[in-house]
């Protein structure tokens, strides 16, 4: 492997390669992440060449925050003639001795990387067609992805990942449908964490009629809906207006109240959520409280990061909550994501996970 292919939000091309540079050396591979400004992409480039799937594994997608999309870089095809552009991409493809399951087409998400669209759409199925007939792409879900990273019409980097272990939208793009009634756009944001940062297990136990949500921050109310919708109950805290839908529907209370100060009247809440636009340690803190103290069982909330050192606010951020947790010992878990529904903010999960069995000790005999 040649390194790491990631793509992320044009604009946080530096959070993404400090990140990546520091997931690298965490995993004792040496070499150095490159990039532009405003490129939508960072390619880690390893000092020495290494095994694909040895790389995968040291660097699991999910300890990324500032990378939509990561696969292991094997490969460039550079120059590929006009006449024959397929040709030698599938000679590329064929030399790794890897057979896939599926093939996922990449540009960066800039407007010059757009107008390509056209012409990968004419070109990649003559490409699938000849992986097919190769028995190189195969209809077995299990086999790794190849990523195939179009700089321009004549240069594509090769990538593999396995499913699971990457974004399960294309180019890590969430491409969700705006909900006809729903009070703000926000309320995407709040969809796409549940599907980015949980698994369906969790889902399943915590997204379902007559549980209980506090929405910090509530207003207009685009997080609150996506619970009422759901039949949950939720007590939406703001001093701001709800919308009249919302609240008309019979699910959401508006607590006019602050949100650093309020507390609930129930003893325990399944969910937490924050979406309230304050210094991002500030935010760390309170939901850990919340969480940590066993007030909600799990929170998805959003840091808002400054434009500046935003990747040493989240390492600050993230001091907080394990100093909240480690008061008293506790186990959480904690994902952050820089959502496509997200701008100048990342979304976190967080969860207090259950304390290990207490073994109880034999009592020897004498
Ligand atoms: N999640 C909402 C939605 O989906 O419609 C959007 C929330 S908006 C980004 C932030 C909200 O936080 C504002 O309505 C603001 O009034 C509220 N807010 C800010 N500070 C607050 C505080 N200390 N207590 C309660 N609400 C606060």
């Amino acid at each position: 492997a040649k390194g790491l292919i990631l793509l992320c939000r044009p604009g946080f091309e530096a959070e993404c390669a400090a990140e990546a540079e520091a997931i690298a050396r965490h995993a004792g591979l040496q070499g150095r992440a490159r990039t532009a400004p405003n490129a939508g992409s960072v390619h880690f480039v390893c000092d020495e060449l290494f095994d694909w799937k040895l790389v995968l594994e040291a660097t699991p997608f999910s300890a990324f925050v500032f990378a939509r999309q990561r696969s292991v870089w094997v490969d460039r095809v550079a120059d590929m003639p006009q006449e024959d552009r397929a040709t030698p991409l599938v000679e590329a493809i064929a030399a790794l001795e890897v057979q896939i399951g599926r093939v996922e087409v990449e540009t960066a998400d800039t407007n010059e990387a757009k107008t390509l669209s056209g012409f990968l759409k004419r070109f990649i199925p003559h490409i699938e067609r000849a992986l097919v007939s190769r028995r190189i792409l195969r209809d077995k879900p299990d086999l790794p992805t190849l990523h195939l990273f179009f700089k321009d019409s004549s240069q594509a980097d090769l990538g593999l990942s396995r499913p699971g272990d990457a974004s399960p939208w294309n180019m890590g793009i969430a491409r969700l449908r705006m909900p006809r009634n729903a009070p703000s756009r926000s309320t995407l944001k709040l969809a796409e964490a549940f599907d980015a940062l949980m698994t369906e297990e969790e889902r399943a136990q915590s997204l379902k009629p007559g549980l209980y949500a506090v929405d910090l921050g509530a207003a207009p109310g685009g997080w609150s809906y996506q619970f009422s919708e759901r039949g949950m109950h939720v007590y939406a805290v703001d001093n701001g207006p709800l919308a009249d839908s919302l609240v008309a529907a019979g699910m959401v209370e508006h607590v006019r109240a602050d949100g650093f100060s309020w507390r609930s009247p129930r003893k325990q809440v399944e969910w937490l959520v924050c979406d309230m636009v304050e210094q991002p340690a500030r935010i760390a803190q309170l939901v850990s409280d919340w969480v940590a103290s066993g007030k909600a069982k799990r929170c998805i909330f959003n840091l808002k990061l400054p434009m500046k050192k935003r990747f040493e606010e989240l390492k600050r951020c993230r001091q907080v909550i394990d100093a909240r947790f480690k008061l008293h010992g506790d186990s959480y878990v904690l994902r952050i994501k820089h959502l496509y529904h997200d701008r100048e903010e990342v979304t976190a999960y967080l969860a207090k996970l259950p304390a290990p069995p207490v073994e109880t000790p034999k009592m020897s005999r004498r």
